[in-house]
């Protein structure tokens, strides 16, 4: 084997990918087509949840001081130019350990991440190399990697090969994956400028929906802003992409012409869906398996947590802790989150960029909505539902509900409406441990996290159930509910007090005391401690169903589709 793994493609979804996967002690291959970081305008904002996804990576610090600090609100503004609704950002920092939400320019980003690999000697990135062919086979996969400046070939066998090779996939193609289009395109013009004084300009995102031009506008940190301007059907591109257009188009802005173009680049945006993301031993994440409008800002962002899903199913499939069927909870769980964000930001696309007269309805209906106190609360806070799991690698038997108390609260429960603790995305908030130590939550996780409420979990287990928890690499946590229960005990187990009281809210609204975390931070399993055992059963089983090696069985027959690029 000449790798454990090989990523196509090094844009942000490869490059996390690959520290993941790194960090977990696996080697790991990355090859780039392009010589150097693509520079080309995209993504300018991502949330609190993908920065844990850094943090997992070992790059949470290394991010933060290289992207910009979290907006703090989000305007929509009517035909008219009028403020539609407002929104402020709550200060989510308490849940997920991070701000709301950050702006940043995607090649700083990609930089940052290609700077995480000088961390491991077993990571390897390739650039000016590009895969054209994919032998997938029972017991391993062969990529034909050309380099592009000595046009020689080779072949690298690995476990897993993973497509992060952005919208026009050759991995997609070669493994002969359809896409489903939604029938949602359009053209929009793309400007960054840098200039010296941007205090006349609002500090924060904003939307236009003006049909007369639909337009965003993001400050992207100091001295810098983006403008994205619709490209309207009266217009060709070549109308609009050039210096005498953009100028026109940044007076409404800038009565002055003391700034740069630093990137601009009419850009014509799709929402497509890969069909399977998974065939044999490759895998497809980012772009190459869902492709969005950029209005709700999630494109990067759904990669980023493909990549987190995926990569330690990989390292547990590797270390031989789970069957290779694990695997195929990565589709299940991701491909409805990505059709999802494709359908949401299809929602917010066609509401900015509504014509006339629908434009006065739209705003006229939001004005009577904020009449409504609980709609214009919803309206006046950015704060899109926390990711959440409703299928996949979860335990059915140890579910977690809530208990309501009041005639609504078990009008809710009768109802089901969002009960289960299961799938939930468990809070990160800072905690203290026994010597007085603070730190992020996650910092203190290895892997999967079992964590009893004002109770040791290793108590009520065997000692083969905890020695198979040290196996498949398990932190174990008591939590006290009152500091003064604050004292190491005697097992293994970590005491961790949460001092911003976060968790401790969650919580409150179940009666189950143990909390079973999967290594991607969503809630596996949720019981009372005299059932932990039978949680560990299911998830040894669960893990373990369908045994087989990583080598043997990993892909039926037919999804063996080799190819290679004529
Ligand atoms: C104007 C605009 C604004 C956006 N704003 C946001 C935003 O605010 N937030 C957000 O989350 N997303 C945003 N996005 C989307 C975001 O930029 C993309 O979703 C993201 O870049 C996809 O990352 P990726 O790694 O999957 O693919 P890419 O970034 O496209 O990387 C794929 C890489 O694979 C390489 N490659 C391709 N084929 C091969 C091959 N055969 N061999 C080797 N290498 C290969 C390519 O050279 C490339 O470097 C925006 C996009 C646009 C256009």
């Amino acid at each position: 084997m000449d790798t454990d793994v090989t990523i196509v493609g090094c844009g942000p979804v490869g490059a996390v990918t690959a520290n993941l996967l790194a960090q977990a002690g696996h080697s790991v291959d990355v090859y780039e087509q392009r010589e150097e970081i693509f520079q080309i305008p995209r993504a300018v904002a991502f949330d609190d949840e993908v920065m844990r996804v850094f943090q997992d990576a070992g790059l949470g610090e290394q991010m933060a001081s290289t992207v910009h600090p979290p907006a703090k609100k989000y305007r929509f503004l009517s035909a008219r130019g009028k403020t539609m609704f407002n929104m402020q950002t709550r200060d989510y920092v308490e849940v997920n350990g991070w701000g709301k939400v950050y702006s940043f320019y995607q090649p700083d980003l990609e930089e940052e991440l290609r700077t995480g690999f000088e961390r491991f000697d077993h990571l390897s990135l390739y650039e000016a190399h590009e895969v054209e062919g994919i032998t997938q086979r029972e017991e391993n996969v062969v990529t034909t990697v050309r380099n592009r400046n000595s046009n020689s070939t080779r072949e690298i066998t690995s476990e897993f090969v993973v497509g992060c090779d952005g919208g026009s996939s050759t991995v997609r193609r070669l493994l002969d994956i359809e896409l489903e289009d939604y029938g949602f395109d359009g053209k929009w013009l793309v400007v960054d400028i840098e200039l010296a004084d941007g205090s006349g300009l609002p500090q924060y995102p904003s939307q236009f929906a003006d049909p007369d031009r639909p337009t965003t506008f993001v400050p992207v940190g100091p001295n810098h802003y983006r403008w994205e301007f619709k490209v309207l059907d009266s217009e060709s591109e070549s109308e609009v992409d050039t210096q005498a257009g953009i100028k026109s188009l940044l007076s409404n802005w800038l009565t002055h012409d003391d700034y740069e173009i630093i990137r601009k680049q009419v850009y014509e945006f799709h929402a497509l869906l890969a069909d399977e993301w998974r065939v044999g031993r490759t895998f497809l994440t980012g772009d190459a398996a869902h492709q969005m409008p950029p209005f709700a800002a999630e494109g990067m962002s759904t990669g980023i947590r493909d990549a987190q899903n995926l990569a330690w199913k990989v390292d547990a499939v590797l270390r031989g802790d789970a069957s290779s069927s694990l695997l195929d909870s990565y589709e299940r769980e991701r491909k409805p989150r990505a059709e999802q964000n494709i359908e949401l930001s299809m929602r917010l696309g066609r509401l900015i960029q509504m014509g006339y007269p629908l434009a006065f309805v739209r705003d006229a209906a939001f004005r009577a909505l904020h009449v409504v106190p609980p709609v214009h609360a919803k309206l006046e806070e950015l704060s899109p539902d926390p990711s959440r799991l409703s299928d996949g690698f979860l335990s059915v038997n140890h579910v977690g509900r809530r208990s309501r108390t009041g005639l609504l609260g078990r009008i809710k429960s009768e109802i089901g409406d969002d009960e289960s603790a299961v799938g939930a995305l468990f809070p990160q908030p800072t905690v203290q441990d026994s010597s007085g130590e603070m730190s992020r939550l996650d910092e203190c996780i290895t892997g999967f996290g079992l964590f009893g409420r004002n109770c040791d979990p290793t108590s009520f287990l065997s000692a083969q159930d905890i020695e198979y928890l040290d196996e498949i690499q398990c932190s174990l946590f008591r939590v006290p509910t009152s500091v003064a229960d604050l004292v190491a005990g005697d097992s293994e187990t970590s005491v961790i007090y949460d001092r911003d009281g976060t968790l401790t809210d969650w919580w409150a609204d179940y009666r189950e005391d143990v909390v079973l975390v999967r290594p991607d931070h969503f809630v596996y399993g949720m019981c009372a401690p005299s059932d932990l055992p039978a949680l560990i059963e299911d998830l040894r089983e669960e893990l373990e169903s369908a045994s087989t090696t990583p080598a043997a069985g990993t892909a039926p027959e037919t999804d063996q589709r080799n190819t290679i690029l004529e």
